[in-house]
């Protein structure tokens, strides 16, 4: 559905957004950067083109931060509540969105895993970690 519009927010939902598809792709990122920005193992990723985004609510309480050093990373946040959001590349050719932040089913799932020889060293596949569907139950 190209013109089916998926929604997102941040986590104390001053700040909405949506964006229709076609999207690019949808990639976990391991670089350094990734891992200092989501305070996790990777970014979970979807690119898409800046024009099919637009912010709905709470526009300014959005942040940005661009790395002086880097040709298209930025990053962008609630100023309130820290979540990452959105962001336009430094070149600003491509919208990133986080997709974590996603309110919505966005039907697409990654593809791949991107500068994987970066992952950090404690890095493991969750496949192959112990689930539980909530809280661990004490034994
Ligand atoms: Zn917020
Ligand atoms: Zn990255």
């Amino acid at each position: 559905m190209a013109d089916e519009k998926i929604k997102g927010s941040c986590l104390c939902g001053k700040v909405t957004y949506q964006f229709s598809g076609p999207t690019k792709v949808f990639q976990y990122c391991h670089c350094t950067r990734c891992q200092k920005i989501t305070g996790s193992a990777h970014a979970s990723n979807i690119i898409i083109e800046p024009d099919q985004f637009e912010w709905l609510t709470g526009e300014s309480s959005v942040g940005r931060f661009e790395l002086s050093e880097a040709k298209h990373f930025a990053s962008s946040f609630c100023t309130i509540c820290g979540s990452s959001l959105p962001w336009l590349t430094q070149s600003a050719k491509a919208m990133i969105i986080p997709a974590g932040t996603l309110d919505d089913d966005p039907k697409v799932k990654p593809i791949h895993n991107i500068f994987f020889a970066d992952k950090a060293c404690w890095f493991e596949n969750v496949n192959d970690l112990v689930k539980y569907d909530a809280l661990p139950t004490k034994k």
